[in-house]
């Protein structure tokens, strides 16, 4: 007999949960804030063949369905609560499901989440996820608080899964070791959760870096009124990144896609406390640039001068 609709949410979604009122099972999940703190909320779709490739296995999709949600978090600096997923799916698959929930679960119990509800169609493939976080009130990381002066940071590596899409793409060969870990970064990516975190009451902006550096930083200048002039050659890479020629890791580093690694800003003056937020985290972090009064945004390599922008960020509605 194939699966239910009701079986399957039982069998692989319905799990015991801790931190929630009521949670799947009824027509709404109940949930209590902390008192003195806010919900911050956040949704990301994930759709076959935009997002993701058919090869890729179910327990990394599982995996980054939640990561990516949980990476907007991490830019707002919430400490996530529940989670809720919208799943279309061609067929009941028991297989794909238990491969699935794995990833899933084990991304949510790490950060101790729990799935709250969420909804179940048949359909083409089609991932969506909401997640929330609370924050102590007035706390919340903005994309708008960037002021003239103010430090520009980013956390771990930049383009490697844009490096591995161009494997992917036939237009690059890596040594299996190097293909290895950028695969690892574009399918399995690790949501800065704890930075995010840790940068509470310091940045005074951050933003996660999911459609390419460019165009999020461009997000940040134009929310903060604000300019910045990028040192193109400061930016973090990977060594399989930093291998390639100049012209492929710019491109990587500036315009890839789907690093959710996190850029934020702190006045100059605090830059022992970013040492501190850095340590307590466990997360690595480069200083890249500087915010400046004049607005737009500039690049310059090590020796200060100017580079020229290897093309815009991605944009679904846009594409070359
Ligand atoms: P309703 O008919 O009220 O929309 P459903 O029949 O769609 O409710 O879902 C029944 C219960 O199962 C609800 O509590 C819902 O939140 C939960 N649920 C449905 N699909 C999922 C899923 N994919 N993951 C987690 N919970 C789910
Ligand atoms: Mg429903």
């Amino acid at each position: 007999m194939a699966l239910g609709e009701f079986e399957l949410i039982r069998r692989f979604f319905d799990r015991p949960t801790t931190g929630l009122v009521k949670g799947i099972g009824d027509d709404c999940a109940v949930l209590a804030p902390t008192p003195g703190h806010q919900w911050l909320v956040s949704t990301d779709m994930l759709v076959e063949g935009r997002h993701f490739l058919s090869t890729v296995s179910p327990q990394r999709l599982g995996h980054k369905a939640l990561a990516v949600n949980l990476s907007d978090l991490a830019a707002c600096g919430a400490t996530p609560r529940a989670f809720f997923l919208a799943l279309a799916l061609p067929r009941a698959d028991a297989a794909w499901l238990e491969g699935f929930a794995e990833g899933l679960f084990a991304l949510a119990d790490q950060h101790g989440i729990a799935l709250a509800g969420g909804d179940t169609t048949a359909g083409p493939l089609n991932i969506c996820i909401t997640v929330m976080g609370e924050a102590p009130a007035g706390t919340a990381l903005l994309r708008s608080g960037a002021r003239a002066g103010d430090d520009i940071w980013v956390s771990g590596t930049l383009g490697d899964a844009r490096l591995a899409l161009e494997v992917f793409r036939g237009n690059v060969t890596l040594p299996g070791e190097g293909l290895d870990l950028c695969r690892t970064r574009m399918e399995s990516p690790t949501p800065r959760v704890a930075l995010g975190q840790a940068l509470r009451g310091l940045a005074t902006s951050a933003v996660d870096v999911s459609d390419g550096l460019l165009g999020d930083l461009g997000h940040v200048l134009s929310a903060s009124g604000v300019g910045a002039t990028l040192q193109v050659d400061a930016l973090p890479r990977s060594a399989p990144l930093a291998a390639q020629p100049q012209v492929l890791q710019r491109l990587c580093t500036l315009t890839g896609g789907d690093d959710y690694e996190l850029m934020f800003t702190t006045p100059p003056e605090r830059r022992a406390e970013v040492g501190g937020a850095v340590a307590r985290s466990g997360t690595s972090v480069k200083h890249i640039g500087r915010i400046e009064a004049e607005p737009g945004l500039r690049l310059v390599d090590a020796q200060g001068q100017a580079v020229a922008a290897p093309g815009p960020s991605f944009d679904h509605f846009r594409e070359a």
